[in-house]
C-alpha cells in the first residue's frame, strides 16, 4: 500500500523488532553491490567526489566511502535540486503539452544511508503524499530500498539524540547495517523490500553468531524537550528573540538546502515563448525572494520574519499538520552556516527563556 496511511517507513508499520536478522562480511556486501550494477539497479552511495563526501550513484562498489557523513542529504535521491516535470511547444496556434512519466525512474539501492537522513525520508512522506500526491517524490520512494548504517562517529554539531533518534536510529531504513568488531555488519530488515533485498542474494548473508558489534557514536548534547519548544513557539509568533538570533543570517539558504526535511520548491517554466520546460527547483524560506507577491509586497520583509518561519516550520507549524518535527538532528546547517548561526543554540535559548 503506498502512499503508507500514516507516513512512516516504506509503506509499512513500524516493527517492534526487525523481521530478519543476518550478519555480511564487507566483501560480500561488496559483491551484493556490484552484482546490483551489474543488473542495471542504481546504487546510490556514499563516496568521495573532489575531497567531499556526497551520496551519488557508484559504479563500482570500491567507490563507497561512508567514513565521513556526507555534506548533502540523502534527500535528493527523491527530491532533487532541479527536475523537469513537463515540457511545452507552440507552433502557430497549437500548443503541446507533454508530461513527464516518473514512471521512467530506475530502481534504486540507497546504501549507507545515516540514521538521520534515513529518518527524514518518512516524514518528508508526510507532505508529499497529502493534499497532491507528488508522483516524482512517491515513484521514486516506491522503487527505493534504503540501507541503513548505524553511526560509530559523531562530531560537535550531530544531535540526533536531542530530537529522540539516535546512531542506531533504524526509521526510515529498509535494511539497517550495524559495523562488526573486526569488519562486516549485522543487518536487520523492517519492510518487505529488506527482506527481499537479502532473499534474493542469500548466499552473500549468513546467521548472526553472536559476533560484538563496534561502539555505536554519542553525540555530546542533552535531549531537546520537543513539546516545550512548540508550546514556546505557539505563544511567540511576535517576540524580541527573533529580532536577536536572526540578525547575523544572510539569506544564503545553505541551511535549507543541505538538510534532510526541508522541502520547499519553486516552479518555474525556463526556454522561450515557443519551446522550453516546466521545473521544479529547489526553494528555501530564507531567501527574500520566497514571499516576494507580483505586486512588490513582501510578507517576510526581513531576515528576522524568514528566519522565525524557518524554525516555526520545523518545530510548530509541521507538528501541528503533520505530528512530526521537521529536524533530525543532523547538525548539517549548524556545519554550513557562512555566519555560524547554530539551530541547536537557538532552541536552548527558546528553551531557557522567560514564556
Ligand atoms: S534543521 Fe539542521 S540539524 Fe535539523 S535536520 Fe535540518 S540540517 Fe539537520
Ligand atoms: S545558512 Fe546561516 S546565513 Fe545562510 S540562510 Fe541559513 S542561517 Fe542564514
Amino acid at each position: 500500500m503506498w502512499p503508507p496511511k500514516k507516513g512512516n517507513h516504506s509503506g509499512l508499520p513500524l516493527p517492534l523488532r526487525p523481521h530478519m536478522q543476518k550478519q555480511i562480511t564487507q566483501q560480500n556486501l561488496n559483491i551484493l553491490l556490484d552484482s546490483l550494477i551489474k543488473e542495471g539497479i542504481r546504487v546510490v552511495a556514499p563516496h568521495m567526489n573532489g575531497g567531499t563526501p556526497l551520496y551519488e550513484p557508484l559504479t563500482c562498489s570500491a567507490d563507497m566511502n561512508t567514513g565521513q557523513l556526507p555534506r548533502r542529504s540523502a534527500k535528493e535521491a527523491f527530491f532533487p535540486v532541479c527536475e523537469d516535470i513537463m515540457t511545452y511547444e507552440k507552433e502557430g496556434q497549437k500548443v503541446t503539452v507533454t508530461d513527464i512519466d516518473p514512471v521512467r525512474f530506475p530502481e534504486t539501492v540507497l546504501v549507507g544511508v545515516r540514521p538521520c537522513d534515513a529518518a527524514a525520508i518518512p516524514v518528508l512522506d508526510a507532505v508529499f503524499s497529502w493534499d497532491y500526491k507528488d508522483e516524482f517524490f512517491l515513484e521514486r520512494r516506491r522503487k527505493t530500498t534504503i540501507i541503513g548504517l548505524a553511526c560509530t562517529t559523531a562530531d560537535d554539531a550531530c544531535f540526533c539524540t536531542a530530537v529522540g533518534l539516535s546512531p542506531a536510529e533504524t526509521k526510515g531504513s529498509d535494511l539497517f547495517l550495524t559495523p562488526l568488531v573486526g569488519g562486516g555488519y549485522v543487518c536487520e530488515t523492517y519492510s518487505d523490500k529488506g527482506e527481499q533485498l537479502i532473499t534474493n542474494h542469500k548466499e552473500l548473508f549468513s546467521d548472526t553468531g553472536g559476533a560484538k558489534t563496534l561502539p555505536l557514536a554519542q553525540p555530546e548534547t542533552g535531549k531537546i524537550d520537543l513539546k516545550k519548544v512548540k508550546a514556546w513557539l505557539d505563544e511567540h509568533f511576535e517576540d524580541p528573540l527573533w529580532d536577536g538570533i536572526a540578525t547575523r543570517c544572510v539569506g544564503c539558504g545553505a541551511c535549507a538546502f543541505v538538510c534532510p526535511a526541508c522541502h520547499c520548491f519553486d516552479i518555474v517554466d525556463e526556454g522561450t515563448e515557443k519551446a522550453g520546460t516546466r521545473r521544479k527547483n529547489w526553494d528555501a524560506c530564507g531567501f527574500w525572494k520566497f514571499t516576494h507577491h507580483a505586486s512588490g509586497h513582501n510578507p517576510r520583509d526581513g531576515q528576522p520574519k524568514r528566519y522565525r518561519n524557518r524554525i516555526m516550520h520545523k518545530f510548530k507549524y509541521y507538528d501541528d499538520k503533520f505530528g512530526q518535527t521537521l529536524c533530525s538532528g543532523c547538525g548539517r546547517c549548524v556545519r554550513v552556516c557562512p555566519v555560524g548561526i547554530d539551530i541547536k543554540a537557538i532552541i536552548d535559548t527558546i528553551l531557557n527563556s522567560e514564556c
